[in-house]
């Protein structure tokens, strides 16, 4: 093993494990792997800056060391401080030579530290996930504008404050929004953090979720999963939701949907999923019931409002990995899973290989087709052709050994048509 250490992880001799543990991720991404080989051969990415703010997992790996077999000259850190597999973190650094920056529990100012390390490399290309790389570029960083070709964005809080900096006029350069592919969203957003989330409340607490009455703020995409994943371990799922076309669709599926303070009384476990401030709010919690946990999936740790919690309170302690035990002063203990950072990456693995398969397979080619017209863009927010989208769609069903129908020409021709009605 040659060791060349460039970057800033916990232990480098846990490299050995995090290579097995890539490895093991690799058997699961069949459509990344038909795009490294592609560009081994191709190097659509040769010698292009990159730099990579994303959740350190085995799946990231997976995706780096195909940017890296492209050519790209790739450096990584982490998208939050939680979320880093350490022995991921040394293998990247010591097994497939990308310096990495990303250590599990780093305070804020090492976070944004390791963020400046990366940008220090000059990147022509970001990756996102959440957007911290575009925003320290637009505001502390903005020497670094001019040599930016464009970026490409992971997640719904990401595009939405894309979105926002596209409204207000200071995004500088184009940014692909590969969560709003539909490989993306509806599968990575739906069964990864349906999967994942409960995974996480599980290993951290051993919860039996039959029968307990869960809570689910927030129903899009991440917030369906998390309900049709609680229901089918036979939990009553409860929705809480402020658009009103969602929260219909939401009773639609069988659930039953009320406000969060009439849902507080009822609750076993809460979950967050709304990229949204204070949606589990001090009057929430005041009336949850002895043991309720609580866990967030969604964006940061303020969906749920953890200074109320902390005022709430008159004494904590950490009673397992990844469980704070909260104490009112009337003797009840509410439980805060992962001090309210993303439960699914912090206290499991996020989500699996086999749907991050599809989710970086967006941000390989999505890399590959910004290089390719980032002349023609403007300093907006874009989403990948659809043509590519169901390409990933129809590469990944190759993989699992699913075969579709093809439209015969006449049903081609009828679809065109607008002549014939009854
Ligand atoms: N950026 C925010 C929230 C995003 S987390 C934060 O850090 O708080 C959700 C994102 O994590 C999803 O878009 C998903 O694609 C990504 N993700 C989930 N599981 C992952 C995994 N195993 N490896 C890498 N990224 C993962």
């Amino acid at each position: 093993m040659t060791i060349s250490i460039k970057g800033d992880v916990k232990d480098i001799s846990l490299a050995p494990r995090g290579k097995d543990r890539i490895e093991w991720a690799a058997k699961d991404m069949p459509v990344l792997r038909l795009i490294r080989e592609r560009f081994e051969k191709e190097q659509p990415l040769k010698g292009v800056r990159m730099a990579g703010c994303l959740h350190i997992t085995t799946e990231t790996a997976n995706l780096a060391i195909t940017l890296k077999a492209g050519g790209a000259d790739l450096v990584l850190c982490a998208s939050n401080p939680l979320s880093t597999q350490d022995d991921v973190a040394a293998a990247l650094v010591s097994v497939y030579g990308i310096p990495t920056y990303a250590i599990k529990g780093e305070d804020d100012q090492t976070y944004y530290n390791h963020i400046n390390a990366v940008l220090d490399h000059k990147p022509e290309m970001t990756m996102d996930d959440g957007c911290d790389l575009v925003s320290t570029i637009h505001t502390t960083r903005k020497d670094l504008i001019d040599g930016i070709i464009g970026g490409m964005e992971e997640t719904t809080t990401g595009v939405i404050r894309l979105h926002s900096m596209e409204n207000q006029k200071v995004l500088r350069f184009p940014v692909l929004a590969v969560n709003d592919s539909d490989t993306k969203h509806m599968f990575d957003n739906r069964y990864g953090t349906g999967q994942s989330t409960l995974d996480a409340i599980i290993r951290s607490t051993n919860v039996l979720l039959a029968g307990r009455t869960v809570v689910v703020l927030g129903y899009g995409w991440c917030g369906r999963g998390v309900a049709s994943r609680a229901h089918g371990h036979g939990a009553n799922v409860i929705v809480c939701e402020v658009d009103p076309t969602r929260a219909l669709e939401a009773v639609m599926d069988g659930y039953r949907v009320m406000p969060g303070v009439e849902a507080a009384a009822l609750g076993d476990i809460f979950i967050s999923v709304t990229g949204d401030l204070h949606v589990i709010d001090q009057a929430m919690m005041e009336r949850m019931k002895e043991g309720a946990l609580i866990a967030n999936s969604g964006h940061f740790n303020d969906e749920i409002n953890i200074p109320a919690l902390e005022k709430l309170a008159v004494s904590k302690r950490r009673v397992r990995d990844f469980v704070d035990e909260y104490t009112y002063a009337d003797g009840r203990h509410i439980h805060l899973l992962a001090e309210g950072r993303l439960v699914n990456l912090s206290a499991a693995e996020g989500h699996p290989a086999s749907v991050m398969d599809m989710s970086f397979a967006n941000q390989a080619l999505g890399s590959e087709y910004m290089l390719n017209h980032a002349k023609e863009l403007e300093p907006k927010v874009y989403t990948l052709p659809a043509e590519m989208d169901k390409e990933i769609a129809r590469l990944k069903l190759h993989a699992m050994g699913v075969k579709i129908d093809t439209l015969t020409p006449a049903q081609e021709k009828y679809l065109n048509s607008w002549e014939s009605g009854t």
